[in-house]
């Protein structure tokens, strides 16, 4: 169940994840010319016209590559990522021989299904290996294998694999169907959304949702209203954005004040109007929240 269109869900290819364990499957992928290669730094992926830029081996050989991770195969393609450093001068812009190459962020890039898969996928695991360069028991730096899918500690032998950490993002309604929406201290003064908030250790999604609505805003959640929606990964850095829309059983808002400036209930036709009157943002269109908000709405906001 995808009930929500949601942009980081497009994905055409294979992770491929049984060929991650084939030993020097990188080397071997760089020796075939065949193999495509996204490059990256930081959160930005090389481009090329209105396309991610899928580079041969040769073209990247001249490259400052921090890391190769294979991102799977698609039509028979095998892809990777090179994973520039972060403070590498920029040397993919001048030195990728296609025309109209650069640079695009995911919340920016707006190309095929193939290219938004492998971007996503590449943007998250590199963003992980970027973080969790030492073993979390003893502190020794690890070591890549699979292909860029598992560290090893030299010291102690044991496996970390890429973490993604789930959030739950909610769309609370009351009684008479108004959505609640806030606004974080730090957002434009126009700027709001749903809540949202992480999931805690031992806690379950459901109890997520009940506590943060709580915290951030003293609002009770009925627990058995509790349902969800869909899902999308959100690289910024290591995010699972789980949607539910969820029902209140009061009204009354206390806010958490060092996470939420404003809150209110809103009905369609307010949140129309303050949209249009330019009062309100919502949130952007590649996000589950705005997603969210739609579904509630019965259509889309803002257009
Ligand atoms: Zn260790």
């Amino acid at each position: 169940m995808h009930p929500l269109d949601l942009l980081f869900l497009r994905a055409a290819h294979d992770r491929a994840a049984h060929r991650r364990a084939e030993p020097r499957l990188v080397d071997d992928l760089l020796k075939e010319p065949g193999t495509r290669i996204l490059v990256l730094q930081g959160d930005q992926v090389a481009t090329a016209g209105p396309r991610v830029a899928f580079l041969a081996p040769d073209d990247v050989a001249h490259l400052a590559v921090g890391a190769h991770l294979f991102l799977g195969e698609a039509d028979g393609v095998p892809y990777l990522a090179a994973v520039l450093a972060r403070t590498a001068p920029e040397p993919a812009l001048g030195s990728v021989p296609e025309p109209g190459t650069g640079w695009a962020g995911l919340r920016t890039l707006d190309v095929p299904d193939l290219d938004q898969g492998l971007a996503v996928e590449a943007i998250a695991l590199a963003r992980w290996h970027e973080t969790h360069t030492h073993c979390p028991r003893c502190g020794t730096p690890t070591e890549v294998a699979q292909a860029g899918w598992v560290r090893i500690c030299p010291e102690d032998g044991s496996h970390h694999f890429p973490r993604t950490d789930p959030a739950v993002i909610m769309a609370i309604t009351d009684a008479d169907d108004r959505l609640l929406l806030a606004r974080g201290p730090a957002w434009g003064t126009d700027r709001r959304s749903v809540l949202a908030g992480f999931v805690e250790p031992g806690e379950s999604l459901e109890q997520a949702v009940v506590r943060e609505t709580a915290e951030e805003v003293g609002v009770v959640v009925d627990p058995a209203t509790v349902e969800y929606r869909g899902s999308q990964p959100w690289p910024f850095p290591a995010s699972l954005m789980l949607g539910f829309r969820a029902r209140a059983t009061t009204t009354a808002l206390v806010r958490q004040e060092d996470e939420i400036a404003e809150a209110d209930w809103f009905t369609r036709a307010e949140l129309g109007a303050a949209i249009a009157e330019g009062r309100l943002s919502p949130p952007g269109r590649s996000s589950i929240a705005r997603a969210l908000i739609e579904e509630w709405h019965g259509g889309r906001v803002g257009d």
